[in-house]
C-alpha cells in the first residue's frame, strides 16, 4: 500500500511489520509545533515530516504509554528512542503476535 504522506511503498507498520491500514505518527507531536523551544530545535518542516507509519494497535499503544506530547517530543522523537522505552518495546512484541 503506497502512503500518500511519505511516498513510501513500504507495506507494513514500521514498528510491528504487520500489513494493516496505517496512520502517520508525528515523532514530534503537532501539539508542540507552535512551541518556540521545539521550533528552534527541529524547525517547522522537520516537525511536520518526521514520523512513522503505524498500524492502529502500535499507534494507540504509544499514546497510551506516553500520553504527554511534550515528553514524546523531548525524549521519544526518533524510532530508536521510542523503542528504547521498555513499555513500547514490550507492546510492539505483543502486537507482532496479533493477527
Ligand atoms: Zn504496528
Ligand atoms: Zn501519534
Amino acid at each position: 500500500m503506497a502512503n500518500e504522506i511519505t511516498g513510501t511503498t513500504e507495506p507494513g507498520c514500521e514498528l510491528c511489520g504487520r500489513v494493516k491500514p496505517l496512520t502517520f505518527h508525528h515523532l514530534i507531536p503537532c501539539a508542540v509545533h507552535r512551541t518556540k523551544r521545539f521550533l528552534a530545535r527541529f524547525g517547522k518542516e522537520e516537525m511536520q515530516t518526521r514520523g512513522l507509519n503505524l498500524c492502529s494497535l502500535c499507534h494507540n499503544g504509544i499514546h497510551d504509554l506516553i500520553p504527554k506530547e511534550k515528553e514524546l517530543a523531548d525524549k521519544y522523537n526518533t524510532k530508536v528512542l521510542l523503542l528504547a522505552h521498555p513499555g513500547v518495546a514490550k507492546h510492539v512484541q505483543w502486537v507482532k503476535k496479533q493477527k
